[in-house]
């Protein structure tokens, strides 16, 4: 099976790993700062947040924003749960803004003509939450610039895309937003096995993100109320999770970390071999933005909503690992229950049954990739 996603794993990440288990901290030891050095050096961003997951980065970070009970996240329907997810996490309600068709991503155009209505209705949300579906920045220029009339936080939802661009700005420089978001899960660009981490230019927000990290628990004197009863002593000031990564995880970052641009180049130069290959093909392949240099997770091609499904398992039965990504997150049940319908979406949801998934990462080799354009031609019939 040639799968769609899949991480490379090289000898000197090994070498890091056993390094880290040797060492006297297998957590909350030097490679944590290390690999946050190495994001922040990467993306040009003056902080960043190492986590577990990029679940709990995102969760973090709207923590730190003062998403709580009674406000309200707006976030991208094609996306993973986890982005809609961390709202509820923080008791507040979320809501969808319908993607542009043509990139995926959370449409400009939709989300002002939505702000209108929200702020005649004085239920304006607190935060945005755009995803970079794929890699590809959403139009963070207009989506910034709309937060900021309104007075609204913005968190980037950058799983997809370490190493991509917008206006020529690295996305993770915050340049249209308050804190984005990576995810090191082994399918996106970079691994840490499970990892995330949160990168942003407010030295005071980043200060509440390592609070909520590690259970709001302060160990600084200086920056505690009344004395300190010792050098033991710990204050606890807010509720905050142990969302920690490890120091075994952080090294495998920072080792991979020295080869990001050469899998985003590849990832690309893959991409357009792809628009190549397809070219002839009666799918849609996935739409460009001058603006942003994708950093190209996934490649997804659409094809006739009729036959998604036989065209889907045609290349699952041929060893071709397709996968779909995602699923309207507000048809699924548990949304459902918030009252969320089909047919609200419903860019979202054309998208959603036309789109697949091919493989695409950067030690997939030439032929893998002609066996994968094959199959596809061979399923469209
Ligand atoms: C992978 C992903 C997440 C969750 O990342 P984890 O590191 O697995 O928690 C969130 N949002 C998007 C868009 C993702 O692709």
């Amino acid at each position: 099976m040639i799968p769609y996603g899949r991480q490379d794993v090289q000898e000197d990440d090994v070498a890091a790993v056993v390094a880290a288990l040797k060492s006297d901290f297998i957590t909350q030891g030097p490679c944590i700062p290390a690999f946050e050095e190495s994001v922040c050096n990467a993306v040009d961003s003056a902080h960043g947040v190492a986590v577990s997951s990029a679940t709990a980065a995102l969760h973090i970070a709207c923590l730190a924003l003062g998403l709580g009970r009674g406000d309200l996240l707006w976030t991208s329907p094609i996306t993973f749960v986890a982005s809609a997810n961390v709202g509820h996490l923080c008791g507040a309600d979320v809501d969808f803004v319908d993607i542009d068709p043509d990139t995926f991503n959370m449409s400009a155009a939709s989300l002002a003509e939505k702000l209108q209505q929200a702020k005649q209705e004085g239920r304006l949300p607190k935060i945005i939450m755009p995803v970079h579906m794929c890699g590809q920045s959403a139009d963070m220029e207009a989506i910034g610039q709309l937060a900021r009339e309104h007075g609204i936080s913005v968190v980037e939802d950058a799983s997809h895309a370490i190493g991509g661009r917008f206006g020529n700005r690295p996305i993770g420089s915050c340049a249209h937003s308050d804190i984005a978001v990576f995810s090191f899960h082994p399918v996106k660009i970079v691994t840490t096995a499970e990892g995330g981490l949160a990168t942003t230019q407010d030295a005071a927000l980043a200060e509440r993100m390592r609070l909520f990290r590690s259970h709001g628990v302060k160990r600084d004197p200086s920056s505690m109320e009344g004395d300190s009863d010792g050098a033991w002593y710990y204050q606890q000031v807010e509720l905050g999770l142990n969302y920690r990564m490890t120091d075994i995880q952080a090294a495998l970052g920072v080792s991979q970390m020295t080869r990001l641009e050469e899998y985003v180049a590849r990832r690309n130069e893959l991409a357009v071999r792809y628009d190549r290959l397809l070219a002839d093909l009666p799918l849609e392949r996935p739409g460009r933005i001058d603006a942003a240099v994708s950093a190209f997770h996934l490649y997804v091609v659409q094809v006739d909503a009729q036959k998604r499904r036989k065209i889907f398992d045609d290349l699952r039965r041929n060893g071709i690992g397709v996968n779909v990504h995602y699923i309207p997150v507000h048809t699924q049940p548990y949304w459902q229950n918030f009252g969320f319908q089909t047919g609200q979406f419903p860019n979202a949801e054309d998208y959603y049954s036309r789109a697949i998934s091919i493989p695409l990462f950067p030690t997939m080799t030439e032929e893998e990739q002609d066996e994968v354009a094959n199959r596809l031609s061979e399923a469209l019939g």
